[in-house]
């Protein structure tokens, strides 16, 4: 049997954010249930920040609960702070995503406040969560932004994303996600500090956030796949932006991430030719979005034999 490995669909989330229009609540919801029909398991539907800081998710209850009810779907959500896991608590969200940057500077400009201040919410988000007797029932990952290097900043120290990753695995986390938000990784970096990361937290899952700024993305995973991890946040058509490299391309496309991973063995669980029927829906929903797609141009190739179906 072909070992297996995930996407997690982070397009209506990551993909979204720097969209010039907003997204139709109702458009939102059939991609994810075309998706999740298509097999993808996790969608990250929305982000439950301040309607005011990001106007595409004033939508984020609506979709977040709506979500919930798609079958065979986890329904996940981004949280930047308490405020935000507790809505997704009062909505009874299965899984919410925690953001913290491992650089310092990122981090005061996208949450204002330090990353040490960060991790004491992260501790007092899982506290709730046990008080409200949630242990068991709603997942919560610990992400780290910036993991191999800032736009502000510069480098960032490896030790940094280490100390992150163990204050998650120690306050409870589920799964531990580290993320290049901004396009710097290269492959030897993500082997290193990949690796490491696991063997910290392990047997915690680790997925690794990658985009494709400077043409490394996918290159990044093989790398990951490496180091042992199994779990990729990717876009649908490579949606998304990056607020600090104007003109940038977004995150790791979904359908070449799919391609990728089924053709070096890895079962994805994903019907590749249902996820690229959705794809073609895409530029008719954004029609002023840059969209990629390496599959989307050339076709699968005459060999192409799905892992989960050899
Ligand atoms: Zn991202």
């Amino acid at each position: 049997m072909a070992e297996k490995a995930s996407v997690r669909e982070v397009g209506l989330r990551d993909g979204l954010q720097l969209a010039k229009d907003f997204l139709d609540t109702q458009i939102k919801l059939e991609w994810a249930r075309a998706e999740a029909a298509a097999g993808v398991r996790e969608i990250e539907v929305t982000s439950f920040v301040p309607p005011h800081v990001i106007a595409q998710f004033s939508d984020a209850g609506t979709v977040a609960s709506t979500a919930l009810t798609i079958p065979g779907l986890l329904a996940s959500a981004l949280i930047p702070n308490l405020r935000g896991a507790q809505t997704g608590f009062d909505l009874g969200v299965a899984k919410l995503n925690f953001v913290c940057s491992a650089s310092e500077a990122h981090n005061q400009a996208n949450v204002r406040r330090s990353t040490d201040e960060s991790l004491a919410d992260f501790d007092r988000i899982m506290d709730e969560r046990k008080a409200r007797g949630l242990d068991g029932k709603t997942a919560i990952a610990g992400g780290i932004a910036t993991s191999f290097g800032c736009t502000i900043q510069g480098a960032v120290p490896e030790e940094r994303v280490l100390a992150i990753a163990s204050a998650y695995a120690e306050a409870g986390a589920d799964e531990i996600m580290v993320a290049d938000t901004v396009g710097y990784a290269n492959p030897n970096q993500v082997r290193r500090i990949l690796a490491a990361v696991v063997r910290e937290v392990a047997p915690l899952p680790v997925a690794a956030h990658f985009h494709d700024t400077r043409g490394l993305g996918l290159a990044n995973v093989v790398a990951a796949l490496d180091a042992g991890v199994r779990l990729f946040d990717s876009s649908l058509a490579g949606l998304g932006g990056c607020p600090f490299a104007p003109g940038a391309s977004g995150n790791i496309n979904t359908e070449d991430c799919v391609y990728l991973l089924e053709s070096m063995g890895f079962d994805t669980g994903v019907d590749l030719d249902a996820l690229l029927r959705l794809r073609e829906r895409l530029p008719q929903w954004l029609p002023q979005e840059k969209l990629t797609g390496a599959i989307e141009r050339a076709g699968l190739p005459k060999t192409f034999v799905c892992a989960h179906a050899a």
